[in-house]
C-alpha cells in the first residue's frame, strides 16, 4: 500500500487517520502543528511524539513536498516558483510581499477547463485537478522556505489568494480541506478575510462554499452583459450573470466581509467603453455589496486581445467611482519575471487536446484583504 501523504489532510482528517493507527486525538494536533507550524519534514524531528508513533508513521505516512523546477525573484521582491506535479505538468505559485502583508497566490489545477479567452492558463486546456496535498504544499513551501531563508520563526504569509492556475471551484473536494488547513489555528492560522477564493462563477459551488467554508470571495466578471460574457468566460452560458449575482448575494449572508470583489480584466475595445462602465453600474449598484478590481490585461500571443490603454482604464474607473462603487486598478507586480496570479503559464499536459503547450505571459498580481 502507498504511504499516505499527510499534507492531504485537514485536522479532522488527520485525527481520523491517527485514530485508525490507535492513537489519541491530541496526537493528531501535535503532528499537524509540527507539519504546518514548524515546517518539519521528517518524523524524527517531532521530538514530543512518542518514538513508537514516529516509527509507526515512517511505515505508513509521508510528507510529500513539491519539487521546484525553477524560482525567479523580481526586482520588486515578488517570487515565482514553478513546481513539478508529475506527468509533464507544472504549476506556479507567486509570493507578493508588501508593506503591511505578504500574499501567496496559489494554483488549484494543472491547466483549466473553463477556457476564458483572455487567460493563458485557459488556452493551455485542462490536465488534472491538484490534490489537497499539492495545494497545501505550495503554501508549506513558501512559508517554510522563506522562514528558513530569512532566519525567522515568525509567520511570513498573511494572505492567500486562489488566483493561480485553475478554477478552484471545479476542484471543490480538494479545495475545501486545503482552505481548512490554511484557516486552522493549529495550521497556518489565517483569518477568513485573508483567504480569497477567486472563481469564474461556478454557481452551485459558490452555494456549497458558503456552507462549508465561507472565505472571502472574488468573482471574475469581465463583462456587464450576458452576450459579451458568454464570449469571454464560456461558463457564463451555463451560469448567466443574473444567477451568478443571486449566488453572490446568498454568499454574502455568511461571508467574512460585506462585499464581493468583482474582477474585470480590461480589454481594449472589447469591454472597456464608458457605456459598458455605465452598464456595470446599472448591474451592480444597490443590488449587491461589491468592490470592483480592474485588471490591466496581460497579453499573450494566442489571445488576439490588447490591453486597454491607461486613459481608457482611468475613464472606466471614473464612471464607477462617480457612481459610488469602490474601484481599484490592480497594480502589476513581478513583470520582469512573468509572475502573476491568474495568468500563470506552467507546463500542462492537456488531456482534452492531447498535446503539450507552453505559454509564457507576464501577469498582474492580486491585491486583496
Ligand atoms: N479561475 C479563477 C482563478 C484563477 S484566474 C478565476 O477565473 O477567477 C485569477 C484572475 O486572473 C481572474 O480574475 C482572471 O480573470 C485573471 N486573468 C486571467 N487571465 C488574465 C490576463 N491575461 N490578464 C489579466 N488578468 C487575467
Ligand atoms: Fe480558468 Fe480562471 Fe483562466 Fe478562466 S480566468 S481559464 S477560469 S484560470
Amino acid at each position: 500500500m502507498d504511504a499516505v501523504n499527510l499534507l492531504d489532510y485537514d485536522l479532522e482528517g488527520l485525527t481520523a487517520f491517527c485514530e485508525q493507527l490507535g492513537e489519541k486525538r491530541f496526537r493528531a494536533t501535535q503532528l499537524f502543528r509540527w507539519i504546518h507550524q514548524k515546517g518539519a519534514t521528517d518524523f524524527d524531528q517531532m521530538s514530543d511524539l512518542a518514538k513508537s508513533l514516529r516509527s509507526k508513521l515512517q511505515g505508513v505516512a509521508t510528507l510529500k513536498r513539491l519539487s521546484v523546477i525553477s524560482e525567479h525573484m523580481s526586482s520588486d521582491g515578488t517570487i515565482k516558483w514553478l513546481f513539478d506535479v508529475g506527468g509533464g505538468n507544472a504549476v506556479e505559485s507567486v509570493y507578493i510581499p508588501e508593506d503591511d502583508r505578504a500574499t501567496l497566490c496559489i494554483s488549484s489545477q494543472a491547466g483549466c477547463a473553463v477556457g476564458c479567452r483572455f487567460c493563458s492558463t485557459g488556452h493551455q486546456g485542462f490536465s488534472r485537478n491538484l490534490s489537497t496535498g499539492e495545494i497545501v504544499a505550495q503554501l508549506w513551501h513558501a512559508e517554510h522556505v522563506l522562514r528558513q531563508r530569512l532566519g525567522t520563526s515568525d509567520r511570513i504569509i498573511s494572505n492567500v489568494v486562489m488566483m493561480g492556475m485553475g478554477e478552484p471551484l471545479q476542484n471543490y473536494s480538494a479545495l475545501v480541506p486545503a482552505l481548512k488547513v490554511m484557516l486552522d489555528d493549529h495550521g497556518y492560522g489565517l483569518s477568513r478575510r485573508r483567504v480569497t477564493v477567486s472563481t469564474s462563477g461556478v454557481v452551485p459551488m459558490i452555494d456549497r462554499l458558503r456552507e462549508d467554508c465561507p472565505v472571502a470571495l472574488a468573482v471574475s466578471l469581465h463583462a456587464p452583459t450576458d452576450p459579451l460574457r458568454d464570449q469571454l468566460v464560456p461558463l457564463n452560458k451555463k451560469y448567466p450573470i443574473a444567477e451568478l449575482l443571486a449566488a453572490c448575494n446568498r454568499y454574502l449572508d455568511k461571508a467574512p466581509r460585506d462585499f464581493i470583489t468583482f474582477e474585470y480584466c480590461m480589454l481594449q475595445e472589447v469591454n472597456d467603453a464608458p457605456e459598458q462602465a455605465h452598464e456595470l453600474v446599472r448591474l451592480l449598484k444597490n443590488k449587491i455589496g461589491c468592490k470592483i478590481n480592474l485588471i490591466p490585461f496581460n497579453p499573450f500571443p494566442a489571445s488576439g486581445l490588447i490591453r486597454s490603454t491607461h486613459p481608457r482604464v482611468q475613464a472606466f474607473a471614473e464612471v464607477l467611482i462617480q457612481a459610488g462603487i469602490v474601484t481599484t486598478v490592480r497594480k502589476t507586480r513581478g513583470d520582469d519575471i512573468d509572475a502573476a496570479c491568474g495568468q500563470l503559464a506552467g507546463e500542462v499536459q492537456d488531456r482534452t487536446r492531447a498535446h503539450i503547450r507552453m505559454v509564457r505571459a507576464p501577469v498582474t498580481v492580486a491585491k486583496s484583504a
